[in-house]
């Protein structure tokens, strides 16, 4: 990650009608000294927040695509694409680590500000999953495919069959087998997905999210990250949401669907995760996944306030948007210590 202070001035900034606009590069404590931007953009737009720290570099990407022109579908997608084709990330897309059999399973979906949306779930063997799912949302009459399906889709689109198991995810997985104890633990670890949000300088939605989903699921597991209103909900009214944490606990609220809701009804960003995460706590009291029970969403309206939220602590989310502060990440108030 750069830390440096730097201005994106391109000639794309003319077609967006702008001066002068912050880089996304930016840190919020480096040392100030730089004139304040002139922008025509008004008030917080373009806006990009993504799930956990991986969304920092993918909002840089994010940031360009909407810097140089291109489209909020195209900024979403080659944001998301950041983690996934990072080995490094155990949680999404190449180097994911894979269910109880050793197979590494894909989820994803993305979202457009027309409410047209593209989902694949229990891909395999494709290092870009969300690349598929524009495909379908592009190419199809149809929202998910699944499975061989899915791949067969990809595979005639020109995508490429790959390993996707890289030998740390493997040797994990072998340690994992030893005692083979299905326990879905929930942390930054295991557990995660890239969630990203935009709110572009005309004021339309976008929205994708993608993951390799729990580790040592069982075999064919689909959790809430490819399901539109689950995982993922935008209406380019009203505003957008998405969630992180463990899926049938959110695919049970209809999680993103819900926030996106209660913000049409009035509530804030922040209010109406809240709710949601409220809610899914109390469906939960009693329940076996409330011991490792995470949930987490980030949310967006049409007047650019945005906010994160979790039921338990540990909850970052990465915001790029047009001020002074930069790209920078932020902790999500939260409900309840793990110990709780
Ligand atoms: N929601 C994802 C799933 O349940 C994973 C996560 O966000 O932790 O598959």
């Amino acid at each position: 990650m750069s830390h440096r202070r730097d201005f994106i001035k391109t000639a794309a900034l003319g077609t967006l009608g702008l001066s002068t606009v912050y880089s996304c590069k930016q840190a919020a404590n480096e040392p100030s000294g730089t004139p304040v931007p002139v922008s025509s953009l008004t008030g917080k737009v373009p806006l990009v927040i993504s799930t956990w720290n991986f969304g920092l570099a993918a909002n840089e990407v994010a940031w360009e695509v909407l810097m140089s022109g291109g489209s909020g579908l195209d900024a979403v997608e080659a944001g998301v694409r950041v983690p996934e084709g990072d080995p490094k990330e155990r949680s999404v897309g190449y180097g994911g680590l894979p269910d109880r059999e050793g197979n590494v399973t894909l989820d994803a979906c993305i979202m457009d500000k027309n409410s047209d949306c593209g989902a694949v779930s229990f891909i395999q063997g494709i290092k870009h999953p969300i690349s598929v799912a524009r495909k379908v949302l592009e190419d199809t009459p149809h929202v998910m495919l699944s499975g061989k399906g899915a791949l067969d889709f990809a595979l005639s689109k020109g995508f490429v069959k790959e390993n996707l198991l890289t030998p740390e995810s493997e040797k994990d997985w072998k340690a994992w087998l030893e005692k083979s104890k299905y326990n879905p633990v929930i942390n930054i670890e295991n557990h995660d997905t890239i969630s990203m949000l935009i709110l572009d300088s005309s004021g339309d939605l976008w929205g994708a999210c993608t993951t390799s989903g729990m580790a040592w699921k069982m075999h064919g597991r689909v959790g809430d990250s490819p399901i539109i209103g689950a995982g993922l909900f935008l209406d380019n009214e009203v505003g957008a949401a998405a969630a992180t944490g463990l899926g049938e606990a959110i695919i049970r609220t209809a999680g993103a669907a819900m926030v996106v809701e209660l913000m049409r009804h009035g509530r804030s960003p922040l209010e109406a995760c809240k709710e949601v995460v409220d809610r899914i706590h109390k469906k939960h009291v009693g329940h076996p996944d409330m011991e490792y029970l995470q949930t987490g969403f980030i949310a967006v309206n049409k007047q650019g306030d945005y906010a994160g939220y979790s039921l338990r602590s540990g909850f970052n989310y990465a915001v790029c948007d047009n001020t002074e502060k930069g790209n920078r990440l932020e902790d999500a108030p939260f409900k309840m210590a793990w110990s709780s």
